[in-house]
C-alpha cells in the first residue's frame, strides 16, 4: 500500500465506512497511520473468572456455555450470554451488538475483556470485546489504543483498519539521517509510526510519542525559518525620534507604564540603527499596546512619512480612528489621518486611495482585507498590525513587500512562551508588556449556575445605578430549534422586561451592516447605552473603559482563549470590574473549563490549560486558524521537546552537520512535500 492509496484497499472498508472516516479528517491509507490514538488502555493479564471483581477491568479466557440472547429494551438491543472456565461461570451483556456472538464457535476458548459491574448481587462483565485467545496472548501487557470516532465507527473497526494500514504501508527511509536521530536520541521514523499505535510497553510508547512530536515541532519549525530566512534589509526610513516620546507622554492624561515605555525605546532604537525593523508587541488585553504603536507611527509622521494600521474587524477600525482624533486633537502638529474600511463606498474608497497615494494623509487605518486590496502608499515608512495572531503568515510577508521595505510592527494578545515566540516568529525581535496600567484592579469572577442569574442581573443593576455599563454575551444570534443556546435578540426582550424601563439595553451581533455596528459600538462607547448584548463580535480589542461588568451566558460554549478575550473588554478603567460564567451545562470538562477561567486572570496559564483540558481530538476539529496546534504535540507541556526540535533547526546549518547526498535528497524531499502539504493551511 502506498501514501495515497484509498481507503477502500483495506479488507472490510466500503463505501460507508470510508465516508465516516472521512469526517474524522482521514481520506487515505496515510492519513490513517497518522491518525493517532487519543488514549491507550492496557491490555489486561488473563485471570480466572473466580478472581473477578466489581469496577475493574478484566480479560477472562472461557467458553461460551449458553446461546446467546437478545432482548429489546426501548432503542436498546440487549444481548447477553454466559461464559464459563476451570473457575466458575459468568453472565456477559453487550448494548447494540445482536451479532457480536454470531462468530464464535462453542466450546472454543476465546478471551473476552471488559469491564466488570455487579448488578443485583450478580457479576456481570459489560460489553467485552472477543479476541482469539493466541493472539490476545501476543498482545499481553501492551497497550491498546483509542481512537477518536464518529457515531457508526466503532473502535474495533477502527483498529483493524490501522492495522491493516500499518502491515502494508511502508515509511519510507528516515528523512532524519542516523547522525541527528543519535545525536537527539529519537527512535526511527518506522520504529515510532508503528508503536505509536501498538505499543507493547508504556517506556516504547514514549520513545515512539517522542519521536512523533519532534517530528510535528520539527517539521513546521524548520518550514516557518526556511520562510522567515530573508537577511535583514537596510532600511531607507531613517525616523528621527528625538523627545518625541516626551512630547508625547507629556499630552497625555495618564502616564505611561515601565513596560510601555520600554516598548517605546525598544521601537525607537530600531528606527536609529538603519535596519527594516521586524517587531513583536506583545502583552495581554487591556496591557495598553494602542498607545504604543501611536507613538511610533507620530514618530514616524514627523520624519515626513506614513504610517498604517491593520485591524481584523470594522468595530476595531473605526475605534482606533476615534482614539486617534481624541488623542491628537490638541497636537500642533496633529498627524493627518484616514480611514479605510469594506463598509465605505466605493466612491468613499476611491478618494481614500488617492489621499493615500499622494500622501495627503499621514496616519492609516484600516480593515486587512481592504489595505491590502490595491492601495498604493505615497512612503509608507511603518506598518503595524494589531492582533496579529488573526494574520496569516503570506498576509504578512505580502506586506512587507509593499514598495520600499517599512519597518513592521506586529502586535498580539496570543500569549505564547518568549522562546516559543522567538522560534516561531525568527527575525522579529520582541518586546512584552507584562504590567497593565496602575491601579488597574483584577477582574473579579464568579461562574454561576441559570438559578443565580437574579444575583447576577442584581449586580449588574448595581453597576450601572453607580453610573457605569454592561455587556451580556450570548452565543447566537437568532433561535434555533436544534441547540438550546441563549440569543441576542430574544435575550434583549427578555432583558427589557426584567430591568426599569429606563435602562437602556441593546443588541449587536455580526450579521449587522458595518455602519450599524459602528453606530452601536459609538453609542456605548459615549454612554448612551447602558447594556450591550452581543454575541462575540466584541471579543477583540473593543476597548470601552467604563464597562465595568460582562455576564456570559453558555459560557461552556466559547473555548478559554475566546473567554479570556471577552472578559478582557472588562477591567479597563481604574474601577473594581466583575466577569460572570454562566455555566448551562453540567459536565465534568464545562465545569473545569470554567473553573480555569474563574480562578486565573493570566492569560498565558489560561492557554496553557486549554491545551491540556483539551483532548486532541477535540482539537483538530475545531482548529481555528491563528491558532497554533499539532495533532500530538503540546507546546507547554512538551516545552523540552519543542526546544530539541528548535537545537536541531538550528544544528542542521552549522558546519557539523554532514549528511550525505541521499541523506540530503531525503531530508530535502520530505521538507518539501511538508510545505506543500501542510503549510498552506497553517497561519500564526
Ligand atoms: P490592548 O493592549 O488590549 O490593545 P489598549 O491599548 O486598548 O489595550 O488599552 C486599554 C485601555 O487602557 C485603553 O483605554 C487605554 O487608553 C488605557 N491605557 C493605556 N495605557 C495606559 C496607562 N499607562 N495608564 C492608564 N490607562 C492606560
Ligand atoms: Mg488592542
Amino acid at each position: 500500500m502506498v501514501k495515497n492509496d484509498s481507503l477502500q484497499r483495506i479488507k472490510g472498508i466500503g463505501e460507508k465506512t470510508s465516508r465516516l472516516f472521512n469526517e474524522l479528517g482521514v481520506f487515505d491509507i496515510e492519513d490513517l497511520v497518522h491518525f493517532y490514538p487519543i488514549r491507550y488502555l492496557p491490555y489486561e493479564e488473563l485471570v480466572s473468572i473466580e478472581e473477578l471483581t466489581a469496577d475493574n477491568n478484566a480479560a477472562v479466557s472461557a467458553r461460551i456455555i449458553s446461546s446467546p440472547k437478545t432482548i429489546r429494551a426501548g432503542k436498546l438491543k440487549i444481548t447477553e450470554a454466559y461464559i464459563e472456565d476451570y473457575s466458575g461461570k459468568i453472565r456477559c451483556v453487550w448494548y447494540n451488538c445482536p451479532y457480536i456472538v454470531t462468530n464464535i464457535t462453542k466450546e472454543k476458548e476465546y478471551v473476552f475483556s471488559g469491564k466488570v459491574t455487579e448488578r443485583k448481587g450478580k457479576r456481570v462483565i459489560e460489553h467485552p470485546v472477543i479476541y482469539d485467545l493466541n493472539e490476545y496472548r501476543k498482545m499481553a501487557g501492551g497497550l491498546q489504543p483509542v481512537y477518536r470516532t464518529v457515531r457508526g465507527l466503532s473502535q474495533k473497526i477502527v483498529r483493524k483498519a490501522v492495522s491493516c494500514a500499518l502491515s502494508e504501508f511502508s515509511f519510507g527511509e528516515d528523512f532524519l539521517p542516523v547522525d541527528i536521530r543519535e545525536k537527539y536520541g529519537l527512535v526511527d521514523n518506522d520504529t515510532a509510526g508503528r508503536t505509536i499505535h501498538q505499543a507493547n510497553s508504556s517506556s516504547a510508547l514514549e520513545q515512539a510519542r517522542k519521536r512523533v512530536v519532534f517530528d510535528e515541532f520539527f517539521n513546521f519549525l524548520y518550514s516557518i525559518k526556511r520562510l522567515k530566512n530573508n537577511p535583514v534589509a537596510k532600511s531607507e526610513f531613517i525616523i528621527n525620534t528625538e523627545n518625541i516620546l516626551d512630547e508625547f507622554a507629556a499630552k497625555l492624561d495618564f502616564s505611561l507604564t515601565g513596560d510601555q515605555i520600554q516598548a517605546v525605546r525598544d521601537i525607537f532604537g530600531d528606527f536609529k540603527n538603519g535596519k527594516v525593523m521586524n517587531r513583536l508587541l506583545q502583552g495581554d488585553v487591556g496591557s495598553g499596546k494602542t498607545i504604543v504603536s501611536l507613538i511610533a507611527m507620530y514618530a514616524v509622521c514627523r520624519s515626513g512619512y506614513q504610517s498604517v494600521i491593520m485591524v481584523p474587524t470594522e468595530v476595531l477600525a473605526s475605534q482606533h480612528y476615534q482614539t486617534c482624533m481624541k488623542i491628537f486633537a490638541d497636537f500642533e502638529d496633529k498627524p493627518r489621518i484616514g480611514l479605510l474600511t469594506g463598509s465605505m463606498s466605493n466612491k468613499e474608497k476611491k478618494a481614500m486611495h488617492e489621499e493615500i497615494e499622494s500622501g495627503r494623509v499621514d496616519i492609516i487605518i484600516g480593515t486587512h482585507a481592504v489595505i491590502q486590496d490595491s492601495v498604493v502608499f505615497h512612503d509608507a515608512g511603518l506598518v503595524v498590525t494589531d492582533e496579529q495572531h488573526r494574520f496569516g503568515v503570506k498576509q504578512r510577508e505580502r506586506l512587507a513587500d509593499n514598495g520600499k521595505s517599512p519597518h513592521v510592527l506586529v502586535m498580539s494578545a496570543t500569549p505564547i512562551p518568549r522562546t516559543l515566540a522567538v522560534i516561531l516568529y525568527g527575525d522579529l525581535d520582541i518586546s512584552t508588556i507584562m504590567t497593565k496600567p496602575d491601579g488597574r484592579l483584577p477582574v473579579k469572577n464568579a461562574v454561576i449556575i441559570p438559578k443565580d442569574r437574579g444575583k447576577a442581573y442584581r449586580t449588574i443593576l448595581d453597576q450601572i445605578n453607580a453610573g457605569h455599563q454592561a455587556y451580556i454575551i450570548c452565543p447566537m444570534i437568532e433561535e434555533n430549534e436544534a441547540v438550546e443556546a441563549e440569543n441576542v435578540i430574544d435575550y434583549t426582550s427578555k432583558i427589557k422586561c426584567i430591568f426599569p424601563e429606563n435602562i437602556v439595553v441593546q443588541f449587536l451581533h455580526g450579521r449587522m451592516s458595518p455602519e450599524e455596528k459602528n453606530n452601536i459600538m459609538c453609542s456605548f462607547a459615549n454612554g448612551d447605552i447602558n447594556i450591550l448584548i452581543s454575541t462575540t463580535v466584541v471579543e477583540v480589542g473593543v476597548d470601552v473603559p467604563n464597562a465595568t461588568v460582562m455576564m456570559i451566558e453558555n459560557a461552556e460554549r466559547f473555548g478559554l482563549a475566546t473567554l479570556h478575550q471577552l472578559r478582557g473588554r472588562v477591567g479597563r478603567g481604574d474601577d473594581q470590574s466583575y466577569c460572570i460564567f454562566v455555566r448551562t451545562s453540567d459536565s465534568e470538562v464545562s465545569k473545569q473549563r470554567l473553573k480555569v477561567v474563574g480562578d486565573s486572570n493570566d492569560g498565558f496559564f489560561i492557554a496553557s490549560e486549554d491545551l491540556r483540558l483539551r483532548g486532541p481530538g477535540e482539537i483538530l476539529g475545531q482548529a481555528q486558524s491563528g491558532d497554533m496546534r499539532f495533532e500530538l504535540g503540546n507546546i507547554y507541556t512538551d516545552a523540552d521537546i519543542l526546544d530539541l526540535a528548535r537545537e536541531c533547526c538550528e544544528y542542521i546549518d552549522t558546519s557539523d552537520f554532514r549528511p550525505d547526498d541521499d541523506e540530503f535528497i531525503r531530508f530535502r524531499k520530505h521538507m518539501e512535500d511538508y510545505r506543500d502539504k501542510r503549510l498552506i493551511n497553517l497561519s500564526i
